[in-house]
């Protein structure tokens, strides 16, 4: 695939780096609520890392992540170069987004990693922002959707 459109195989390429960490790093609720649509190529994924003043000093990273009294996530922040950040090949789009939580240590050390789906996974009216243990995986919502977050861990 590459051989014949580079640009076009980024996005499994993505989709493929965004399974093995959640495979690797995501709880169960979020393995079982993720894993099989982005397998099956019904869903991609993306790796929201650079800011503008965060490139090579990934560090840098200022977007902050701030729980709310509902138990969501409030992600604010600029990312830019997302590759395939937004597309219409699919419903849904698994954004992994690099954040800060309000007690992070300074540098690479305080950064958190939130799945920030484009659309809520219908079946996730209760689980789809399963915050994760001593990793701090959470979620959020990028849109209004009829869904909550369990309390975040602060771990
Ligand atoms: C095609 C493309 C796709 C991308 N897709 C994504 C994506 O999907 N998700 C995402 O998060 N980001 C993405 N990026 C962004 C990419 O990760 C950054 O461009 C990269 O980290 C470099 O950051 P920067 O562009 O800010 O350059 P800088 O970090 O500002 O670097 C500029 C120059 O300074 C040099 N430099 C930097 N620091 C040092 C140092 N300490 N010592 C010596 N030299 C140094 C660099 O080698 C480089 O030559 C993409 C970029 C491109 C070009």
């Amino acid at each position: 695939m590459t051989s014949s459109c580079m640009a076009f195989s980024l996005c499994p390429l993505l989709t493929q780096g965004a399974i093995d960490m959640l495979e690797h790093h995501g709880d169960e609720e979020q393995r079982e609520l993720y894993l099989r649509p982005m397998v099956a190529a019904q869903w991609t994924g993306t790796m929201n890392l650079t800011e503008p003043q965060a490139g090579s000093d990934v560090g840098a990273v200022r977007t902050r992540a701030v729980p709310a009294p509902d138990g969501t996530w409030r992600i604010t922040g600029q990312k830019i170069f997302i590759t395939y950040g937004e597309h219409d090949m699919t419903d849904n789009i698994v954004h992994l987004v690099l954040a800060r939580v309000p007690d992070a240590p300074a540098g690479t050390k305080g950064i958190s990693c939130f799945i920030v789906p484009s659309s809520c996974p219908a079946a996730s009216a209760t689980t789809c922002g399963a915050s994760a243990s001593s990793t701090r995986w959470g979620s959020t919502r990028r849109r209004p959707a009829p869904w909550s977050t369990p309390t975040p861990s602060g771990s």
